[in-house]
């Protein structure tokens, strides 16, 4: 079992679901995702500084609520739920966490 199996078997169990934003982000980054978010947990927002530094825009995991909003919304299919993620993407768990430690 890999580091990310854990990390998701713990978030399923211990702390609930999450979304997450995977590399089809890259690109294209245009917020549109942030405009629906109802609890902001998406960043950088394109009003932060951080947000010309990245190539794409992550999840807060302790802050998404699971609303599903924000996935239809993306234009190239980037977000996805950590529920119905490949093992291959798996790891996006964990890059979408590291950005707001
Ligand atoms: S699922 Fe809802 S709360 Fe979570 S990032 Fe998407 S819009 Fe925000
Ligand atoms: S809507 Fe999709 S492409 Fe746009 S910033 Fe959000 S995840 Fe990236």
């Amino acid at each position: 079992m890999t580091i990310d199996s854990l990390n998701f078997t713990y978030r399923r169990f211990h702390k609930g679901m999450t979304y997450i934003i995977m590399d089809a982000c890259i690109g294209t980054k245009d917020a549109s995702c942030v405009d629906v978010c109802p609890v902001d947990c998406i960043h950088p927002r394109q009003d932060e500084p951080e947000y010309e530094k990245v190539e794409m825009l992550y999840i807060d995991p302790d802050e998404c609520i699971d609303c599903g909003a924000c996935e239809p919304a993306c234009p190239v299919e980037a977000i996805y739920p950590d529920f119905d993620l490949p093992p291959e993407m798996e790891k996006w768990l964990g890059v979408n966490a590291d950005y707001f430690k």
